[in-house]
C-alpha cells in the first residue's frame, strides 16, 4: 500500500510518498514560498534531488507534485492508482478530533471551523484536502491531529483559570501540538522497553525549532507544556515561551505596536534568536556561545532550563517515570543541549552516560543514561510522517473491510 503524507503550511507543502508494506519512503519533498517570489519544489528519490518551478497556490502545489510523481522520465510511480490513501497532518483538531479521521466534507468543515484556533495552518490544510479530492476523488484521505494525543489531559492539565463562562463559550484551554511526535516516540519507547504501551510512563521532550514537553502516563499524554498555541511553553528557536501576559501590555504601550504586532514579535523575534541576537538556530548559537558570545550563551542557558523546569514538573505529575525521551533537531542531535538539560538532577534519579551521550550515533535510538540512573534517558529519533502514514494505513484498512 502507497501512502502520500501531505504537511501543508502557510506557504509551504510537505510532501512524502511512503511504501506501508516496507514502512518505506519512495520519494520526498517541499514545495517552498508557495505564492511568494520564487516558488520552488524539491524532490528526492533513489538518493538523488532535483529542483522543479514552485506554485502559486496549494491547489496547484499539489497538482505539481502528483505530475512530478507520476512523470515518465523522473516519475517513481506509473499512474495515480498507485496512490492508495492520503494522509494530510492537520495543526488544530481542537475539541473535535479525538483521533486521526476519515476525511469527507463535513469534516473538512469542521477543521476549516477551528481555523481561528491556527490561522495560518488549517486554511492550508482545507485548500489541500480540497485539492486531493479534486485531483483523485476515489483516494481515501486521512486527516491526522497534531492535537488529539493531548486530548486525554485531564481538566486540571488543559484548563486555564479564567472564567469559567469564557472557556465554555470561546474554547479557550491547553491543546499541545507536536502529538504525532509524541506518540511515535512512547510507541517506539514501549518496543525498547518490551512492554505494551498502555504500562509505559514517559515525560517525552520533542526539541526542535518549535518545541514541546509531554507527560505520558500509562501511553497517554496527560500534560503537555504548549497551550492554545505552539507559543506557551519552553524557550524555543524564535518564540519566547511562558511569559507573563502583562509584558504583552508593556509592549504594546512602550513600542506603540498593537497586541497582533506584539504577538507576532513574540513568535518570531524572541527564543534563542531575540536573546542572543545571533540566531534562532541551535548549532549557530552554540558556535557564538563557544566563541564566547554571552548573550548566546544567556539564549541556551534559558532554553535548557525551561526544560528541566518541566521535567521537574512533570515528574511530579507522573510521580516519577520509567523514562526521559528526546527527540526533535535538538533533542536528538545536541549533546550539549541534553547534558545541560539534565545536570544536576542526580538526586531525582537522574544520572547521564556522558560517554554515551557524546559518542552517539545520529538516526538510531540509543540509551544514554548511566548504569545507575533510576530514570531510563533516551535519543529516540521522532518519524511524524510514519507515524501519519500507520495510522491511515489502519483506517483505510477498517474502510475497505466494512465495504
Ligand atoms: P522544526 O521544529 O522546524 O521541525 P527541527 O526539529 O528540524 O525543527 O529542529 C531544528 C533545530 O535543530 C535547529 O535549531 C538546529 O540548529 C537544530 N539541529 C539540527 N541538527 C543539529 C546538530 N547536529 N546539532 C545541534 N543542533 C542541531
Amino acid at each position: 500500500m502507497n501512502i502520500l503524507i501531505v504537511n501543508a503550511g502557510s506557504s509551504s507543502l510537505k510532501y512524502q510518498l511512503l511504501d506501508m508494506e516496507k514502512e518505506k519512503v519512495i520519494a520526498k519533498g517541499n514545495c517552498e514560498k508557495i505564492g511568494l517570489a520564487d516558488p520552488f519544489i524539491s524532490y528526492k528519490h533513489s538518493g538523488k534531488e532535483e529542483i522543479f518551478k514552485g506554485a502559486k497556490n496549494h491547489e496547484e502545489a499539489i497538482k505539481k507534485v502528483l505530475d512530478i510523481l507520476v512523470d515518465k522520465k523522473n516519475g517513481v510511480i506509473k499512474s495515480f492508482d498507485e496512490i492508495n490513501a492520503i494522509g494530510h497532518r492537520v495543526v488544530m483538531g481542537g475539541w473535535i478530533f479525538k483521533e486521526s479521521t476519515l476525511i469527507d466534507d463535513k469534516v473538512i468543515e469542521e477543521i476549516d471551523k477551528l481555523s481561528e484556533m491556527a490561522p495560518l495552518h488549517n486554511p492550508a490544510h482545507v485548500l489541500c484536502m480540497r485539492a486531493c479530492k479534486k485531483v483523485m476523488p476515489s483516494v481515501p484521505q486521512v486527516a491526522v491531529f497534531d492535537t488529539s494525543f493531548h486530548t486525554t489531559m485531564p481538566e486540571k492539565a488543559y484548563m486555564y483559570a479564567i472564567k469559567y463562562e469564557d472557556y465554555e463559550k470561546y474554547h479557550i484551554r491547553r491543546y499541545g501540538a507536536h502529538g504525532t511526535s509524541h506518540r511515535y516516540v512512547v510507541e517506539e519507547l514501549a518496543k525498547v522497553l518490551k512492554k505494551d504501551v498502555k504500562d509505559v510512563n514517559a515525560i517525552t521532550c520533542h526539541i526542535g525549532n518549535g518545541s514541546s514537553i509531554t507527560a505520558i502516563k500509562n501511553g497517554k499524554s496527560v500534560d503537555t507544556s504548549m497551550g492554545l498555541t505552539p507559543l506557551q511553553g519552553v524557550v524555543m528557536g524564535t518564540r519566547s515561551g511562558d511569559i507573563d501576559p502583562t509584558v504583552v501590555q508593556f509592549l504594546c504601550s512602550h513600542k506603540k505596536q498593537t497586541v497582533d504586532e506584539v504577538l507576532t514579535y513574540l513568535n518570531k523575534e524572541c527564543g534563542l534568536l531575540g536573546v542572543s541576537g545571533v540566531s534562532s538556530d541551535h548549532r549557530e548559537t552554540t558556535k557564538a556561545s563557544d566563541g564566547g558570545n554571552k548573550r548566546a550563551k544567556l539564549a541556551l542557558d534559558l532554553l535548557a532550563y525551561s526544560v528541566k523546569k518541566y521535567i521537574g514538573s512533570y515528574l511530579a505529575v507522573l510521580n516519577g517515570t520509567d523514562a526521559i525521551v528526546f527527540t526533535g533537531g535538538i533533542g536528538e542531535n545536541s549533546k550539549e543541549a541534553r547534558e545541560q538539560i539534565l545536570e544536576n538532577m542526580e538526586t531525582l534519579g537522574i544520572v547521564l552516560d556522558k560517554e554515551k551521550n557524546n559518542n552517539f550515533k545520529r538516526g538510531q535510538v540509543e540509551l544514554i543514561s548511566a548504569k545507575n540512573s533510576k530514570i531510563k534517558v533516551y535519543v529516540i529519533p521522532t518519524d511524524e510522517e510514519l507515524m501519519m502514514a500507520r495510522d491511515t494505513k489502519e483506517i483505510v484498512k477498517k474502510l475497505k473491510k466494512s465495504k
